[in-house]
């Protein structure tokens, strides 16, 4: 009797839970309906070399950058990011069209920008109906050929591509912005490239600087200017002696120059919140890439793939989603398929359809749609990729496996016990070395093939022939 009583008894609370969870199942239905977004707006902010654990959101000791942190407050966090590659170029490359670095690389006569196979963003977006605009402080991504980007090619996909902030502060890149808002009847896709905090790091005139004090001895730490040191660890230029008071300077600089970006960034929300855009629209902000401080012998950005130049903040504001911290690992490659699947397939001319099919339709994506997130459901667990000349790195949260493809040399790194990446474990874990060494390989079969060594000569290529053009990263 007592057997069957609890037996009944495990019956009824199974029913319970099933009731329950059926109800969750249609309150969380009930939900999904009313949290997706019917934003038809994109407003996509790039900002070029920034690092997230420079950032008061990721938990830097400094209040860098307080208008992020309130956006922050409004949107999905990912905690856990990483860029797809250390350089600009081909970084932005894979962010815009969510196809893994070596795809870019090797194109007639070096061009950086989309090869016409590939679709970027803003194609995708034109063919539904936006108005697309981009305004681009970077040399790097154009639409015309300039010194540092031969080739352009950039630019297809936008209605319009304004040039005239390139090498400019964030002001610039705002100040341009602005004029773009609420102007055209259809869906507006709004590329902003900030340039800021990129080298060198001297905030513009009349800006009154936070974090740097005093009056270095050097000339170069006084302009923020790294090359210096660049040109002494690469090129064998002269030993600039620099000590560790000019490299904190350096750093007090960059931080400066964040807060700069982040008083633009401020500037520009304020406007998309004036005109009654925010909540019409999603909006990211993603980096290329970080910046090395020798942490690991190197300067500036392109060199390596410690999480210094591969750990990049994301946001996402989806209007109508709860805002919240995620914690599990997303790549730049993630952010294309999510805009599309949260645009739905009834973007144009109307408001977003709910529940539509996910934009797997269009072929070739390597990243996959971050919804899930936006609907407050954990994100299934998937490695980070990311390469760079030589290097290849897979990471899935915990540990990190970096491989010199032409050399054979790894290094595994614990991410939760050692975020500085200051001591290689490899010899300690084996059977980690050996799975990730496998999600490695199977990775650049599928995105590099037997082209593997190929790819390698090819981006070295690539970087040799940016920094034959004076863009000393
Ligand atoms: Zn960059």
């Amino acid at each position: 009797m007592t057997v069957r009583l609890a037996r009944l008894a495990a019956a009824a609370l199974l029913a319970g839970w099933l009731l329950a969870a059926g109800a969750c199942a249609r309150h969380r239905a009930g939900e999904r309906a009313a949290v997706l977004p019917r934003a038809h707006n994109v407003v996509f902010i790039l900002v070029d070399t920034l690092r997230a654990d420079h950032l008061s959101l990721y938990g830097y000791g400094r209040d860098t950058s307080p208008n992020l942190t309130a956006l922050g407050r409004e949107s999905l966090v990912f905690q856990a990011a990483r860029s797809q590659a250390s350089c600009t170029f081909p970084s932005v490359n894979s962010m815009l069209t969510s196809r893994s670095p070596s795809a870019f690389l090797g194109q007639p006569g070096g061009a950086m920008g989309l090869p016409a196979g590939i679709p970027g963003l803003a194609e995708l977006l034109h063919a539904r109906g936006f108005h697309t605009a981009a305004v681009s402080a970077s040399p790097i991504v154009r639409t015309s050929p300039g010194r540092f980007n031969p080739g352009g090619g950039y630019g297809r996909g936008f209605d319009s591509f304004q040039e005239d902030c390139v090498w400019k502060g964030a002001d610039c890149v705002t100040g341009q912005a602005l004029p773009h808002l609420g102007r055209d009847p259809r869906p507006l896709f709004l590329y902003l490239h900030y340039l800021d905090p990129h080298g060198p790091y001297a905030p513009p005139a009349g800006y009154r600087p936070r974090f740097a004090r005093g009056r270095p001895d050097k000339d170069f730490v006084r302009r923020g200017d790294p090359n210096p040191i660049a040109r002494w660890l690469y090129q064998g230029g002269a030993d600039p002696g620099v000590t560790a008071a000019d490299l904190a300077y350096l750093v007090d600089l960059y931080d400066d120059k964040i807060a700069f970006f982040d008083a633009q960034l401020g500037r520009l929300l304020a406007a998309l919140r004036a005109g009654g855009l925010l909540d019409d629209t999603l909006l990211v902000l993603a980096a290329d890439h970080g910046e090395e401080f020798l942490e690991h012998g190197d300067v500036k950005h392109c060199r390596n793939l410690f999480d210094t130049t591969i750990r990049t903040p994301l946001l996402l504001r989806v209007p109508g989603a709860r805002p919240r911290a995620v914690a599990e690992p997303v790549e730049n490659l993630d952010i294309v398929p999510t805009l599309l699947d949260l645009l739905g397939p009834a973007a144009v001319g109307g408001p977003a359809a709910v529940g539509g099919p996910a934009p797997a339709a269009v072929a070739g994506f390597e990243g996959r749609s971050l919804r899930p997130a936006a609907e407050g459901r954990p994100l299934p667990p998937r490695l980070q990729r990311a390469a760079q000349g030589a290097l290849r790195s897979v990471a899935d949260g915990r540990l990190k496996l970096v491989r010199d493809v032409a050399g054979g040399r790894f290094a595994l790194y614990d991410l939760a016990h050692d975020p500085g990446e200051k001591r290689d474990v490899a010899s300690e874990r084996r059977s980690d070395i050996h799975r990730l060494r496998d999600a490695l390989d199977a990775w650049l079969a599928r995105s590099e093939g037997r082209l593997a060594g190929d790819g390698v000569r090819r981006a070295e290529e690539a970087a040799r022939r940016l920094r034959a053009l004076g863009y000393l990263d």
